[in-house]
């Protein structure tokens, strides 16, 4: 390895939800820039096919749960570290915002321990863009005064106060990663008392063309969706706010029978190599 090189500031930056128009100016510039790309599931191809340095690396490192390809944070560490004291100009893309439920944490504080320079460009987080498509204004007047990002991802983080204090807020609650958990979520809610009439939205593959939203009341939930798979991403709203996707909704339901548009995890060389 040749480390004699002049080290480039590692850039962490956000791609946006899905439609690959919601991406920064800046991120562009840097992709266009790269060297070394390593990318996650939840980016856009669109973004990757018509910005990344032709000539840049591009390496996928999706994080699906339980899934083949899943690529261990260890690893991404170390391939930010090695690249980057090769002198590479590398780019972490990550889908939505850097620091919402990512490991940005993680692979700053393996940078740190080299004192490899970085820079954070932030992106559209999942909430904003699936609030946005979905025509559900988070906070919107008389209806919430605050919004909430939270994740069902794993059981145990909920405690019953906790659960009971979600059950009783007027603030919009929004969970990431809990598709597959969304029955046990209202479940807990309604047995903490919440009010039956509040609204969810589950909102599937949100700002894309396949974006699809299920909207009910949350008592009536698991007989109207709680059968569903749903296709990932998917992102939970529960508040009042929710009821408003009927008035304000604007991007028409897909109805195409195009179902995904996130390709599932697949493995690079490189991770093999390292397997
Ligand atoms: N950093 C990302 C979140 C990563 S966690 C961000 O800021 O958006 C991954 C979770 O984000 C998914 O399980 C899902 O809950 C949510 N998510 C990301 N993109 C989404 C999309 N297009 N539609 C719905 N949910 C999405």
């Amino acid at each position: 390895m040749n480390h004699s090189k002049q080290i480039q500031k590692v850039i962490f930056a956000g791609a946006g939800p899905g439609d690959p128009e919601l991406i920064t100016l800046k991120t562009v510039r840097h992709l266009r820039n790269a060297d070394m790309i390593i990318t996650d599931r939840l980016v856009s191809e669109i973004i990757l096919d018509s910005y990344a340095n032709p000539g840049a690396l591009i390496l996928h490192a999706g994080k699906q749960r339980k899934r083949e390809g899943s690529t261990p944070q260890h690893i991404i560490n170390e391939l930010l570290v090695e690249y980057a004291l090769q002198g590479k100009k590398v780019l972490r893309l990550k889908g939505g915002d850097v620091s919402i439920f990512s490991n940005l944490l993680d692979e700053l504080q393996a940078l740190n321990k080299y004192n490899i320079p970085y820079e954070i460009i932030p992106g559209i987080t999942a909430a904003c863009g699936a609030a946005a498509y979905a025509g559900i204004p988070l906070t919107a007047r008389n209806h919430a005064q605050a919004v909430r990002f939270l994740t069902l991802h794993k059981n145990e983080i909920i405690r019953p106060s906790y659960w009971k204090e979600l059950a009783q807020t007027e603030d919009t609650l929004v969970f990431y990663m809990s598709g597959a958990t969304t029955s046990d979520l209202v479940k807990q809610l309604l047995d903490h008392s919440i009010n039956p009439g509040t609204s969810i939205a589950v909102v599937e593959q949100a700002t894309t063309p396949c974006q699809k939203v299920f909207c009910s009341r949350i008592d009536q939930y698991e007989q109207e969706f709680g059968n569903r798979n749903y296709t990932s991403p998917t992102l939970i709203i529960i508040g009042k706010v929710a009821s408003l996707h009927q008035e304000f909704k604007w991007l028409p339901q897909n109805e195409s029978g195009r179902d995904l548009y996130f390709k599932p995890v697949t493995k690079n060389k490189e991770e093999e190599v390292r397997a």
